[in-house]
């Protein structure tokens, strides 16, 4: 049997199909139309990103379920898309911004006031500028701030509006190292002298909130952890709303625990228990102070398995260790095998050709065979997966690279002089092309004289 038939089997989690007519806890890379995806990279080419804004307003729906009484607000890093923004806000969501540039596409999708929340991280003060010049206009945006000095350029630049404190809680969860935030120094103003801090904050602006955010990737094995830095935000919140002298407390409006939700990249991992997740959260932070919310931030959990990355087979290349399988797709569109080992589920699609030129068979009707998927970036560290079971791949083969909506073409780069790859959306069964495919006059657009002596005349509309 196939790899892919293998996926499409009813897995041994019976919550992932119990509500598959509905609005199912994960889409799997195989719940895919295989047609439809092979109808789309006909049409736009490869690599394609492909991303279902239903399968976004489904995620959303499913947070706000769970998450009744919470501000939930989406992490727009996870995907920036305009078309997905949208999505998000009409699903009644807010947005959660990490930059400048974030901030600039969330007004533009529409999340004013009380809705846009700016986290700043070592802020250069561009985007410092800047933010405080959009609270002008918007004054009910919030701005986190993770260190006492943030606080100071703010007052530096007159801003004197609503700040949430983010408090590093010393606990961290995540998939890899380089997403576990709660207890590196870099993040949040560490929790011993979290109250202090909020107290001195409230003298100088609007502190209506807490945060902390543990890190992504939050699964069933780390939910301990999880709930250990809600435990100690509600308690934070409580020690903050009891002061120990006469000053008046700081009028907290939430307290937010982040995001990190986690999706099964792998076909047997089970999907996230999220209302388990939603209850262990209310238990953990209660009880919390009259008038003061949760807050959650998930950025991953509504857009991953809304995305796929198609990429075609190039070359196969049976070599005596592996059979490395070259595709269209490298690092440069989706970084996150690179940069984290990340696993992605891949699909062998089909639609491809056998060395003598005839059709090769379906790929249910090839045998699995352990293949190194590889890009074209020349990096060893450009591989999309190694050793991984695929119906035995043949040049012109389509493959489906699954759970690929979150940190994929936000991360895509243009390394190797390499243009970012188109992407489509999905909206109610139609496509649109929503980020056309770069060119490779897109490459020098902003390099000065570059296109000097082009010899085709054609410069930077090449
Ligand atoms: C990245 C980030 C999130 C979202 O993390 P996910 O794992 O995508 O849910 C939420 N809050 C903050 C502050 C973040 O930096």
């Amino acid at each position: 049997m196939s790899d892919c038939d293998a996926a499409a089997e009813p897995t041994a989690e019976p919550s992932d199909r119990d509500t598959a007519a509905g609005n199912p806890p994960v889409r799997r890379v195989s719940d895919w139309s295989a047609d439809r995806l092979a109808d789309l990279a006909s049409e736009h080419g490869t690599p394609l990103y492909v991303q279902d804004l239903d399968r976004v307003r489904e995620n959303c729906e499913r947070l706000r379920d769970a998450f009744p009484d919470a501000d939930v607000r989406y992490a727009v890093k996870a995907h920036t898309g305009r078309a997905v923004l949208d999505a998000v806000r009409e699903a009644g969501l807010d947005a959660e911004c990490a930059s400048a540039g974030e901030v600039d596409r969330a007004l533009a999708a529409g999340f004013g006031g009380g809705r846009l929340h700016y986290t700043a991280v070592n802020p250069p003060a561009g985007d410092l500028d800047y933010v405080v010049d959009v609270a002008e206009a918007e004054p009910d945006l919030t701005v986190t701030v993770g260190a006492v000095d943030t606080l100071d350029r703010l007052a530096e630049r007159g801003y004197d509006g609503r700040v949430c404190v983010r408090v590093n809680p010393g606990v961290g969860a995540g998939h890899h190292e380089k997403v576990r935030t709660g207890g590196a120094a870099k993040f949040g103003i560490p929790y011993d002298r979290a109250a202090a801090a909020t107290r001195d904050a409230a003298e100088r602006f609007d502190v209506v909130g807490i945060h902390a955010h543990a890190g992504s990737g939050i699964d069933p094995d780390q939910l301990d952890s999880h709930r250990e830095l809600v435990a100690r935000m509600g308690e934070l919140a409580r020690e903050l709303a009891d002061p120990d002298d006469d000053t008046p407390p700081p009028d907290i409006e939430y307290v937010d625990v982040g995001g990190g939700f986690g999706v099964p990249y792998e076909e047997e991992e089970p999907p996230l228990d999220l209302p388990a997740v939603a209850e262990a959260t209310r238990e953990a932070v209660a009880p919390l102070p009259a008038g003061v919310d949760l807050a959650i931030e998930p950025g991953r959990y509504v857009v991953a398995d809304a995305g796929v990355l198609l990429t075609r087979v190039n070359t196969v290349k049976p070599t005596p260790d592996e059979r490395v399988v070259g595709v269209d797709a490298g690092m440069t569109d989706l970084l996150r095998p690179a940069m984290y080992d990340a696993y992605h589920p891949i699909r062998n699609l089909g639609g491809g050709r056998e060395s003598d030129g005839s059709d090769a068979p379906t790929p249910e009707d090839r045998s699995a065979t352990p293949v190194t998927v590889a890009g074209p970036i020349c990096e060893t560290g450009d591989t999309l997966c190694t050793d991984r079971a695929l119906a035995d791949p043949a040049r012109g083969d389509l493959l489906a690279v699954g759970i690929a909506g979150a940190y994929g073409y936000e991360m895509a780069n243009q390394y190797n002089s390499r243009p970012r790859p188109a992407e489509v959306a999905l909206d109610d069964g139609t496509a649109a092309v929503v980020r056309r495919r770069e060119t490779l006059g897109d490459l020098t657009t902003v390099e000065r004289d570059a296109n000097r002596n082009r010899a085709d005349g054609t410069g930077a509309d090449r």
